[in-house]
């Protein structure tokens, strides 16, 4: 259990310190030659003496200085890690991207020269470890599952954690949390220190602002040490639109043109926000410039099979859609593109050529194949790796990519840049759960960091879509860190099951909303995950986070038990963690999914169209076909494998199914999934407005152009079942459970929705119906409305033995 231990003593570590241990490395001639000239190797004595000396050590760099490739180098040669070291433990390095996590795993082993199972990654879906691994890479979800079952993190000797500077939830809870375990491990007896050595923690951050970490007396007993790395940058020229256009992507293409036609060679980076935007930029791209298209390599066809194939033991906290896969989630009817853009006006930056002079501009070849790839989060890994690879002889290259390449990966051979100047962020109302994905601009911090991008090989050029007075007047300096923005349901249960009760005292770098702390305490009261007196962790909540899925799935999974629906509940959960499978193209989608129509739910569609994929052998031209996102397939099936082997390790005498071809559900059992559904989502229910009007007879069904309204508990709003819902062209459902509550300017939207019988809620929710009037539809007479329009209040605790399920009738 975790207690607030005394400060350290920092004058006992210099029993611990590691005595001079050097491993030598046979480094290939070209990669010693490069590494020597980033600017952290100039650091390397400081960085390590300050290791030596210090629990916590901050460094500071720009991205492209060498962090995140050359600090974890700098340990293994001094020892850390060795069996016969005094540190023989673990090198762990956090990323909160998995594309980075793989990408700097595979790069580092490849500058040591040592197998991938001793330089590896772990990431949700796909890990290398072994025996033999000596430095792990891995998102920060991973290492706070890790947490849970070892507080102690027993198996590290030094833990990175990098890209502090995002800001992630999940970094600052781990943040956090390391900061306690730093004080347990430097506290343990001195029998204990034998065998585990204290921990040293390492926090890297692209830029400075770091004052949240040295100067929050909370988290450090004294202000960690701060080594600047010097930015070996060359200046980078930024040209600010004179206008700034409301059509962003047509705007980058005409600047792409303008480059690649008239500046001399150089690659180009050009920042955009999302999925969408960026296929369809390649596409104008590749029309206008034919270079041969990237095709996957037979070796790359290969691997990816493989890792198709591997076995998944691999754990990673979500919080809700899990590691930053946010950037490419549907908008729904803000997401079209304007197709019909003026591609030739030229009123802008006449003034491209200036500051070149003429013999660099004779450089320019306009007749160059561009080689342009895309780079975002939902890309399928090897599509993603390519970026790294020099482009063909001859070509330019050209990158098109989401905020993923604004610190955590750098793109060799980079000069341009060109920056839309937004994000696509989810933003959060913590009042009413509901989420919504905004296209907005970022903060000067990150447009900086963008421009930053055009000078690690030789002075660049930075191009901003947008005006120097809109740079000035509309970016915030900073962006809100993560943790004011998202639910917390599921970190809140991490912590609960680490023992930490009382969750306002955590020591977060930033606290977030007090609000949001509460209610996510309440829903896991809700979900019988937190005992409501004790605030403690119930049995139950223990079983619900041994799974590496959000709260309400858990939930679902453990009553799946019963009745013999847990294979076809693990389907649903996979199918809800990973998202939506279906493709972005929505014309597409609808044409597709009446194949797999379940008439009550959309997530029942889902159980089907995963079981149609597996009895097509799960092939890529079965996706194809059917409108469906291969890689999120794909996860599907290594979620389902994962989830099912935590259900037989834990749970022993559960039967389970191994075969991933299931038989679809027949009716009693999809009766009985939707009600696990309803108890999964039982603070997601949504009645018809008209029901719940006063009057004997129904009222007049409220409807307009988005369909029929409905009422939410939590919010006074009308909400209205989303288009692509199966349930959007049937007879509205007096009551729905939904998954998720998107915003769009003019509307609330429920996605991923299920019908639900309201007689199930006196048992489901029991404790959380009032006796109120009768709703406006025969019902028994327990659902009712209070005042304040909640029409339900407390969910009923699960028993921690037996969970029940109603019966069926
Ligand atoms: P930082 O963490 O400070 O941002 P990195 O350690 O990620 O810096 O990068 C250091 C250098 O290594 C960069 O110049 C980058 O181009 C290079 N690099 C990183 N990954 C690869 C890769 N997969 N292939 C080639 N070069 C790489
Ligand atoms: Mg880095």
């Amino acid at each position: 259990k975790i207690k607030l231990l005394k400060s350290i003593n920092e004058g006992d570590l210099s029993n611990d310190i590691a005595k001079p241990f050097y491993v030598p490395v046979n480094r290939l001639a070209g990669v010693q030659e490069a590494r020597l000239k980033l600017p952290v190797c100039s650091e390397e004595q400081v960085i390590m003496e300050a290791i030596r000396n210090n629990t916590v050590v901050i460094i500071c760099g720009e991205t492209g200085s060498g962090k995140t490739t050359q600090v974890p180098q700098f340990l293994y040669e001094a020892g850390w890690s060795h069996p016969d070291s005094d540190n023989p433990g673990v090198i762990g390095i956090t990323q909160p991207r998995r594309v980075a996590a793989v990408s700097m795993a595979k790069r580092v082993g490849h500058e040591l020269n040592l197998p991938g199972d001793e330089v590896s990654y772990q990431i949700r879906y796909d890990a290398t470890t072994s025996k033999k691994t000596r430095l792990k890479f891995m998102t920060d979800g991973v290492l706070l599952r890790e947490l849970s079952q070892d507080l102690l993190l027993t198996k590290y000797s030094c833990l990175i954690i990098d890209e502090a500077h995002e800001r992630n939830l999940n970094t600052d809870i781990l943040i956090g949390v390391v900061s306690r375990v730093l004080r347990l491990r430097a506290e343990l007896s001195r029998e204990d220190r034998q065998k585990i050595k204290p921990l040293r923690v390492v926090i890297m951050s692209a830029t400075l602002r770091v004052t949240d970490f040295t100067e929050n007396k909370t988290l450090f007993d004294k202000p960690p040490p701060v080594i600047n790395v010097d930015a070996r940058q060359f200046p980078v020229s930024v040209h600010f639109n004179k206008r700034t256009p409301e059509d962003y992507v047509g705007e980058s293409f005409k600047k792409i043109s303008k480059i690649h036609e008239k500046l001399p060679p150089g690659g180009i980076l050009v920042f955009l926000t999302g999925q969408n935007e960026i296929t369809h930029l390649c596409k104008l791209l590749r029309q206008k410039y034919p270079s041969l298209p990237p095709k996957a390599t037979k070796k790359e066809k290969k691997e990816e099979d493989q890792a198709n194939k591997l076995e998944t033991q691999t754990e990673e906290l979500p919080n809700g859609q899990a590691d930053m896969e946010n950037e490419d989630v549907n908008l729904g009817e803000n997401d079209e593109i304007e197709e019909d853009f003026d591609l030739e006006s030229d009123e802008d930056d006449t003034d491209i050529e200036e500051g070149f002079d003429k013999e660099e501009l004779g450089e320019a070849n306009q007749d160059a194949p561009l080689h342009v790839l895309p780079l975002y989060s939902m890309l399928p890994t090897e599509a993603q790796l390519r970026v790294f690879q020099p482009p063909p002889e001859g070509t330019r290259l050209c990158v098109i990519a989401t905020n993923v390449a604004e610190t955590s990966v750098t793109i060799p051979g980079i000069r341009y840049v060109v920056d839309c100047g937004k994000a696509k962020d989810r933003k959060f109302n913590v009042e009413t759960g509901i989420q919504s994905f905004e296209i907005d601009w970022t903060s000067k911090a990150s447009a900086d960091q963008r421009a930053g991008r055009a000078g690690r090989t030789q002075a660049g050029h930075c191009y901003r879509l947008f005006s120097s007075a809109v740079f000035d007047h509309e970016f915030e300096k900073f962006s809100l860190p993560e943790i004011k923005r998202m639910p917390l349901e599921g970190v809140v249960l991490n912590m609960k099951a680490m023992n930490i009760d009382q969750v306002v005292n955590f020591p977060f770098p930033t606290p977030p909303p007090r609000e949001s702390l509460f209610k996510a305490e309440k829903l896991l009261q809700y979900l019988g995950g937190v005992d409501k007196m004790s605030k403690h962790i119930t049995e139950f909540g223990e079983a619900m986070s041994l799974f590496p899925i959000g709260p309400r799935l858990a939930k679902m999974l453990i009553i799946g038990q019963q009745h013999g629906c847990l294979p076809y509940v693990i389907i649903m959960v996979s199918a809800l963690s990973v998202g939506n499978p279906f493709d972005q193209n929505e014309a597409q989608r609808q044409k597709h999914i009446m194949t797999f129509v379940s008439e009550a739910s959309d997530i029942l569609t889902l159980i089907t169209t995963v079981g149609a994929y597996e009895y097509a052998g799960g092939s890529d031209s079965f996706c194809h076909d059917h409108g469906l996102r291969q890689k999120a397939m794909t996860e599907i099936r290594q979620l389902r494998r994962q989830l099912t082997n935590i259900v037989a390790a834990n749970f022993p005498g559960v039967d389970i199914c191994v075969d991933p071809k299931l038989k679809p559900p027949n009716k009693k059992q999809l009766q009985i999934l939707q009600q696990i559904l309803t108890a999964g989502l039982i603070d997601s229910i949504a009645v018809r407005a008209d029901v719940l009007e006063a009057g004997g007879g129904r009222g007049a069904r409220h409807k307009n152009a988005s369909g029929v309204a409905y009422k939410l508990m939590w919010s006074d709003e009308d909400a209205f079942i989303h288009p692509t819902s199966v349930l959007y062209v049937q007879e509205p459902p007096v009551m729905i459970a939904y998954n998720e509550l998107t915003q769009t300017p003019n509307n609330t939207w429920m996605k991923g929705v299920t019908a639900v019988e309201p007689k199930w809620l006196c048992n489901l929710g029991k404790e959380l119906c009032t006796y109120g009037r009768p709703l406006n539809y025969p019902l028994p007479k327990v659902i009712g409305e209070k005042k304040d329009r909640r029409i339900v209040h407390v969910i009923p605790q699960f028993g921690p033995k037996d969970w029940p399920l109603p019966a069926i009738e």
